[in-house]
């Protein structure tokens, strides 16, 4: 019994550090899903990334960690002989663009404007700093809006979401396929990350959420930033949740409560299962409670 305790923390510790430590040496198997037409998901450790693979080569949407990059350009392969051309960053986090250097090479890297400005100096987020990203690493095509590619007799439109996950979030809707890549605006069941140092705010992610839900066809099929290929019914329960916690969190601030006691109330029953090793009930209290107060 004993043994099976500590093989289950050990597991635990494993999974708890999978996420934070992208230096780690596991196993990390690169998985590919077809979802429609020429677009395709892969899954390995971080963000997903989605692929078009078609007569034109390949279009690709973040990149994961760099140690990875090889094991993932094999997989592109299986998919398509052609070259990687293009390569859109959906934000600046390393699990979506650690292999930009790599990969950079090769294709031509598209993101935000605010990807390449924040990229290419010092990041602190929280108690991390992060240097300076390799020149080779930084996106060569930049944009505010967004803009439209044409590949793979595909129409590609590329759009900047307002402040949401960061200020820098791209999102990637492929027309003929009906697939949309959210990047980490979306994590698919699970609570998520706002990374309110690289500007980002919950409050701006709930209108965004809100806004895509009027606009995308009730068949759209959506790549996560992290969790299962999901539906615009996930897209909609993740809505909820987000109205949800944020109404709990602002109705104990204006209570009174301290962000300590927000924490020991929790969110209820409802969105326990809502609590994952990068993003625990307790932390995602706190970041409400930092974009809800500003403190
Ligand atoms: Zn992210």
């Amino acid at each position: 019994m004993k043994s099976r305790i500590v093989f289950l923390g050990a597991c635990a510790l494993l999974l708890g550090l999978g996420f934070m430590l992208p230096q780690q040496n596991t196993e990390v198997k690169i998985t590919a899903t077809h979802v429609a037409g020429t677009v395709y998901m892969l899954e390995g450790q971080g963000g997903n990334i989605g692929i078009s693979a078609g007569d034109d080569g390949v279009l690709m949407i973040d990149d994961q960690f760099a140690r990875l990059s090889e094991k993932i350009r094999a997989a592109i392969r299986e998919l398509n002989k052609g070259d990687i051309r293009l390569l859109i960053n959906t934000h600046l986090h390393g699990d979506h663009t650690g292999g930009n250097a790599f990969f950079g090479k090769e294709a031509v890297i598209m993101a935000h404007e605010n990807v390449r400005k924040r990229m290419s100096a010092e990041q602190h987020r929280g108690e991390r700093v992060i240097p300076p990203a390799a020149k080779e690493a930084l996106p060569v095509v930049t944009f505010d809006e967004g803009l439209m590619v044409h590949f793979n007799d595909e129409e590609i439109q590329v759009r900047h979401l307002p402040t949401g996950h960061t200020d820098g979030d791209a999102i990637v809707y492929f027309k003929k396929a009906n697939v949309v890549h959210l990047g980490d605006d979306f994590f698919s069941g699970r609570f998520p990350f706002v990374d309110i140092d690289s500007g980002g705010d919950p409050q701006g992610l709930l209108k965004n959420i809100t806004q895509l839900i009027e606009e995308l066809p009730e068949d759209v099929q959506i790549i996560p930033g992290h969790g299962p290929l999901s539906t615009l019914e996930d897209l909609k329960t993740y809505r909820t949740m987000l109205e949800e916690t944020m109404a709990t969190v602002r109705s104990g601030i204006a209570a009174g409560k301290s962000l300590e006691e927000l924490q020991k109330a929790g969110l209820g029953e409802k969105w326990q299962s809502w609590s994952w090793q990068f993003i625990s009930e307790e932390r995602w209290i706190a970041i409400l409670h930092r974009g809800l107060t500003g403190k």
